[in-house]
């Protein structure tokens, strides 16, 4: 079992982790922790490169910064991701092995389930480790955050219909959802009952095929979902769909979804606003899920109520953030930058006057959550 630090400017530590016996080859990036120790879930996917998975791990880290200074879940942001395909290469082992190398980091960062890992692995990494969240509610856990993601996601559409809109009915609403995964199944569930008129796809067509069937929605191939005359873009799949190619084709008045990073650089956020679309931040609108697997570290423990109320304060955040957008004619992906940035410093300067170590390096880097 081999842990490797690899230097990278502006994050506090990360490393690559390495255990051939068990088959198994992951990085973890911790960001930043001047706000607590650095949550974030536990990817598994086959990268082709390790620098792809560098990458990623690093993109990823940094918007749970982000997303955990605007939610204020009291945490840092990190990320871990193995290397593999989830179906296949999966094993209780390659878990287990996992579990010890997050262990090493004597609580840094804590681990969560995330595209490709599920409540039942954490369960596994559980017996390695303390430094995880998002077990089942019967260990007192959170369970799925997907339900918490897609309901703040839910929220935050209909801040955005109010102001894009002017209304607050989805009767009639063209929603196009990229993506039929765990997030999608109960955010299409949501927005059907609320009157909205679906339009869906999947790489997986059988996913596709079963929210369909179930509200009703018009199927389209995966490479068509950008030319879909709709109200809203919903992606709910994997990341950098706003970027040069395909923000030209989208028909829509607003974007609000689930996927992490969105934007390709955050000057993809101003293209946004100058086509006149209202963007929701994806680190605001996603942070329901977050929000739900947090409450498992608080002295009171787990509670479904509370976080229902702490995914519901999402709409007043996005709102906030669209007026400042507005006030400082700013997209609305820098305003929320801004945000999580002022929280951060907070952060820095409660630290320093409590005479705390800092326990990372002062997040002043500006550049954009890109990806790979
Ligand atoms: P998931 O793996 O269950 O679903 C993703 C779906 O997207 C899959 O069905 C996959 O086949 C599909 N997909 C991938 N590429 C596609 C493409 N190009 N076109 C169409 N479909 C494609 O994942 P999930 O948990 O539902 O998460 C969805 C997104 O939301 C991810 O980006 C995830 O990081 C983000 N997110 C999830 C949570 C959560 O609570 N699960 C929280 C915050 C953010």
């Amino acid at each position: 079992m081999h842990i490797t630090d690899i230097p990278v400017k502006s994050y506090e530590k990360v490393v690559h982790c390495h255990d051939p016996r068990n088959g198994l080859q992951a990085i973890i990036s911790i960001h930043n922790t001047i706000l607590g120790p650095a949550l974030g879930g536990l990817r598994m996917w086959p990268y082709t490169t390790p620098r792809q998975a560098l990458l990623d791990a690093n993109r990823l880290a940094k918007g749970m910064t982000y997303k955990s200074a605007v939610a204020d879940t009291g945490l840092g942001g990190g990320k871990a991701v193995i290397i593999g395909h989830a179906p296949t290469d999966k094993s209780e082992r390659l878990l287990r092995a996992m579990g010890r190398f997050v262990d090493t980091l004597g609580g840094l960062y804590i681990t969560a389930e995330d595209v490709g890992t599920t409540v039942d692995d954490m369960v596994i990494v559980k017996q390695e480790t303390p430094h995880v969240v998002g077990l089942p509610h019967g260990m007192g856990g959170s369970g799925n955050p997907a339900p918490f993601t897609a309901l703040g996601v839910f929220f935050g559409i209909m801040t955005c219909v109010q102001r894009a809109l002017h209304t607050d009915s989805l009767k009639g609403v063209r929603v196009v959802v990229q993506g039929c995964g765990n997030v999608a199944s109960y955010l299409c569930m949501h927005l059907h009952e609320a009157g909205a008129e679906l339009i869906v796809t999947d790489i997986a067509p059988a996913k596709a095929q079963r929210l369909a069937q179930q509200y009703a929605a018009r199927l389209v191939a995966p490479e068509e979902i950008y030319d879909v005359p709709c109200e809203i873009y919903a992606p709910c799949a994997l990341g950098g769909t706003l970027n040069d190619d395909i923000l030209p084709r989208l028909q829509c008045q607003i974007v609000a979804g689930s996927t992490n990073n969105q934007c390709l650089t955050t000057a993809h956020g101003d293209a946004l606003r100058q086509r006149g679309i209202v963007y929701a931040p994806d680190f605001v609108i996603n942070a329901g899920g977050l929000m739900n697997v947090a409450l498992e570290r608080t002295p009171e423990g787990y509670s479904a109520m509370h976080a229902l109320s702490k995914v519901q304060t999402i709409s007043h955040t996005l709102r906030a953030i669209l007026d400042t957008a507005a006030c400082q004619d700013i997209s609305t992906q820098r305003a929320a930058l801004l945000l999580a940035k002022e929280k951060l410093a907070k952060g820095h300067s409660t630290q320093a006057r409590e005479g705390g170590k800092p326990s990372s390096k002062r997040e002043k880097d500006d550049s954009t959550i890109s990806v790979a």
